[in-house]
């Protein structure tokens, strides 16, 4: 892997419950290389999400970091203050949020929306602001004519869009995704990757891109992370996870999901729920719906353990791997 701009380590994320902390980022690291395009998945409430809250600081009550690092750069992001984090924020690290339709102020057109974020963040003219707001928009394929739109005017790939259009405003070096194609048919979701896949290219940026359905990011993303109740289970090359899952997870959600090549197959889901996060159980947390749990998984937490350029958290993995060796 190239230079890590982004190094995330062992973070923590619990939030407040009548029934005490609930631990949904349970000890996650990873690294991002420059321009690197990293897709998280798993099922809802795995956590996915929080942990891009808890990387870009925008965690809120009941939500709060109980530990870790998020170096940016070789910056501690967890340590800087509010008005620090402002001066990092769209200039290195930009969000774009699930539903464009609650991020965008609908009181406001597109144009006066860029406006407000250049403002906030530069001091460029009202010149300068015009003119970059649309070529910001020509990025992401809208006509400047839509700087005067409000955003009930735009179809929802355009509202997406547009939320993509002010994330490059002040060209980050990292954009942070969270489900952003999920209320868009297939069409506009395949459009809107690939509208994103050719800016990466083009801009240099990198990506985290989080979403519960694995066929938005297959074709696109250059590793993959797969999350279940709050830890990495997997992680790797996207062709690799993909074609030779190796932990029992990653193995179930690629059997729920439907494949346009190779044979038709009935498609099977997980049996059982997610662990509570209040009280987890003591070994691996999958352990409860694992077809090939032992007493060893049943009381011992298994490490996410690389093989090369591949991580995975399981016993039997490890076991395997050991004997192959
Ligand atoms: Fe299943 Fe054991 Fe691996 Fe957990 S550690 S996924 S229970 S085999």
């Amino acid at each position: 892997m190239s230079e890590p701009i982004l190094q995330v380590r062992d973070l923590r994320v619990e939030y407040a419950t009548p029934a005490g902390p609930a631990q949904a980022v349970g000890g996650v690291s990873f690294d991002l290389a420059k321009g690197e395009f990293l897709a998280i998945v798993g099922e809802s409430g795995c956590g996915k999400s929080t942990l891009l809250f808890a990387v870009a600081q925008l965690l809120t009550y009941p939500g709060r970091l109980a530990g870790g690092e998020v170096l940016f750069d070789g910056v501690d992001f967890t340590t800087l203050k509010p008005e620090e984090l402002r001066l990092h924020r769209w200039r290195d690290i930009s969000v774009v949020m699930q539903s464009a339709m609650n991020a965008l102020n609908p009181t406001l057109t597109i144009g006066a929306q860029l406006t407000d974020a250049c403002k906030a963040h530069t001091e460029w003219s009202d010149e300068k602001i015009a003119q970059r707001s649309a070529e910001v928009l020509a990025m992401v394929a809208i006509d400047a004519v839509h700087l005067k739109s409000y955003p009930f005017q735009l179809s929802g790939g355009m509202r997406q869009r547009a939320m993509i259009a002010m994330a490059l405003l002040l060209e980050p070096k990292l954009v942070i995704m969270d489900e952003p194609t999920s209320a868009l048919d297939v069409v506009a979701q395949r459009s809107l990757m690939h509208q994103v896949e050719t800016l990466r290219h083009q801009l240099g940026f990198a990506v985290i891109f989080v979403t519960h359905d694995m066929s938005v990011v297959s074709h696109y993303s250059d590793r993959l992370a797969v999350m279940y109740a709050g830890e990495i289970v997997e992680l790797g090359p996207t062709r690799e996870v993909f074609d030779r899952p190796e932990h029992p997870y990653s193995q179930g959600l690629m059997e729920a999901f439907p494949s346009l090549l190779g044979e038709s197959k009935q498609l099977t889901g997980i049996a059982g729920n997610p662990p509570s996060l209040v009280d987890p159980p003591e070994g691996c947390l999958f352990a409860p719906r694992c077809a090939y749990a032992n007493d060893e998984c049943r009381s011992v937490r298994p490490e996410l353990i690389a093989y090369g350029n591949h991580q995975v958290r399981c016993h039997l993995v490890a076991r395997t791997r050991k004997n192959d060796a």
